[in-house]
């Protein structure tokens, strides 16, 4: 009966996942959408990163650029 959801297990540490920054984490990210845009290397290997504002920014802007079409029909 060891089958506990506290994320305590989950999480590494509270630093951003992009590798060389230890920035505290704004978001919180699916670790493929993060991968998929290629702008961040990341360190680590849960399946959730977390980024702080400064990376997030990079992967945002990565992402726009990716689907510029898509923001349109919002
Ligand atoms: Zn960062």
């Amino acid at each position: 009966m060891k089958h506990r959801d506290i994320s305590l297990s989950n999480e590494d540490k509270d630093i951003c996942s992009a590798s060389g920054c230890n920035n505290s984490p704004k978001r919180s990210l699916p670790r493929k959408r993060v991968e998929k845009v290629g702008a961040l290397s990341l360190q680590g290997s849960n399946r959730k990163v977390q980024l702080c504002s400064d990376c997030y920014r990079i992967f945002k802007k990565e992402t726009k650029k990716d689907r510029t079409m898509e923001s349109l029909g919002r």
